[in-house]
């Protein structure tokens, strides 16, 4: 069989060579978008910009500024692009510094301002049936999708599958389907659990992830913050009513492969648009409303035509940067043993949070290649070399 083609990714990192504009991270961002080939927007295309814009206090998102510009770089096409993402994160944007005025477009709720502007998908993965795609990317005739990569405690990793996967969709599908998808494979047999026994396994879990009803003999976990210690299992030797496996894992995440393909499978493949920002990368995701400290080092900003491509690019980035030991939360339970083969971010949420995991389904899905060439823009052992202008601090006009 012959081997795909490598997908081309491009770079710029935060590093600059020269104390210049041109060498600097503003001008990569310019660069690596441009780099996309954007002739294939045409006049008047409405161009969805789908960002994650933070909730409450949650403020590391794609920062404004570098949103306009490709706002404006989108304009010169001659195209309508809009800002878009779920209501609630569009409703109170402007708390994080998202208004019209300031990307220079309009910011539109996805779903509309109720939710339910949505059409109904058949996913048929997991027992997950159905889907509510939101009804304004559907709309749209171009994708930009404007990713702000960071940890995530269900998954392992937030990043352009998961903008589109679940920031594509209405709550009740991010929530109910997404959220609850670890349960098709039975994880406790009431049958062999005493009461007695249900309260030791609840006692058990150092993150208070297991809940039990004695009333209603009821036992759930809560995987969305497990990280796999396996404490548990270890009090449930001798009765053996419990199961935690990587299928109640890789469930999310293929769910998430499943979700990005029908959002994509809506747009035209040369209208699809990638960019994604490693900057800024906390452990727990933008949707938790509250500031973190960044567990990695800042590495710069990524783009290319290819989801799966970009989505391993990041993952390799991040490995090979690694982790800011000093700036984990304490509540996370961290695996730093150098022995075992992990990802940062499995480090940070189990090793069955494996983020490969939705890369490589989305791969067999057929939405893109885990093969790419990394194309670095503006390197800085480039721009060493050129000469910055003479009196760069302030060379435009000023009030004075
Ligand atoms: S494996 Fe998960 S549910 Fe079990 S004790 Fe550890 S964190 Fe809690």
């Amino acid at each position: 069989m012959p081997m795909p083609e490598p997908a081309t990714v491009y770079f710029g990192s935060v590093q600059h060579g020269a104390k210049a504009a041109f060498a600097s991270f503003a001008a990569k961002v310019d660069e690596v978008f441009r780099r996309l080939d954007l002739s294939t927007i045409d006049k008047k295309d409405k161009v969805a910009i789908k960002m994650h814009l933070g909730f409450r206090d949650g403020y590391q998102t794609v920062p404004v500024f570098f949103v306009r510009r490709i706002v404006k770089a989108i304009k010169e096409r001659g195209a309508f692009p809009f800002v878009t993402d779920n209501p609630t994160s569009v409703y109170n944007a402007v708390a994080r510094g998202y208004t019209q005025e300031t990307c220079g477009c309009p910011i539109i709720p996805i779903t509309g301002v109720k939710d339910g502007y949505v059409e109904r998908v058949d996913a048929g993965l997991h027992g997950v049936e159905s889907m509510d795609l939101a009804g304004v990317l559907r709309d749209a005739d171009v994708l930009v999708d404007l990713t702000h990569v960071k940890g995530h405690n269900s998954c392992g990793f937030g990043g352009a599958i998961k903008n589109i996967a679940i920031g594509g969709y209405a709550a009740n599908t991010r929530w109910k389907k997404y959220h609850t998808v670890y349960s098709h494979v039975p994880y406790w047999d009431p049958d062999k659990c005493t009461p007695e026994h249900a309260k030791r396994l609840v006692d058990s879990c150092p993150y208070n992830c297991i809940k039990y009803d004695e009333g209603r003999h009821s036992l759930t976990i809560v995987f969305d913050v497990c990280n796999q210690c396996m404490k548990c299992i270890r009090a449930d030797e001798g009765v053996g009513c419990l199961d935690i496996r990587q299928e109640h894992f890789s469930a999310f995440q293929e769910l998430m492969a499943v979700g990005a393909k029908i959002v994509l499978d809506t747009f035209d493949e040369d209208k699809r648009f990638f960019v994604s920002f490693l900057t800024e990368i906390t452990a727990l995701c933008d949707c938790w409303g509250f500031g973190q400290p960044c567990v990695v080092n800042d590495i710069g900003v990524l783009s290319s035509r290819d989801i799966v491509a970009i989505e391993q690019a990041s993952l390799d980035l991040i490995a090979k940067e690694g982790l800011i030991e000093k700036n984990i939360p304490p509540f996370l339970r961290t695996n730093l043993d150098p022995h075992m083969d992990l990802h940062p971010f499995q480090r940070l949420h189990g090793p069955m949070k494996d983020p490969h995991i939705a890369v490589r389904y989305a791969e067999k899905l057929g939405l893109g290649t885990t093969e790419y060439e990394l194309v670095e823009i503006l390197r800085p052992e480039e721009t060493l070399k050129m000469k910055p202008p003479e009196g760069i601090s302030e060379t435009e006009p000023s009030f004075f």
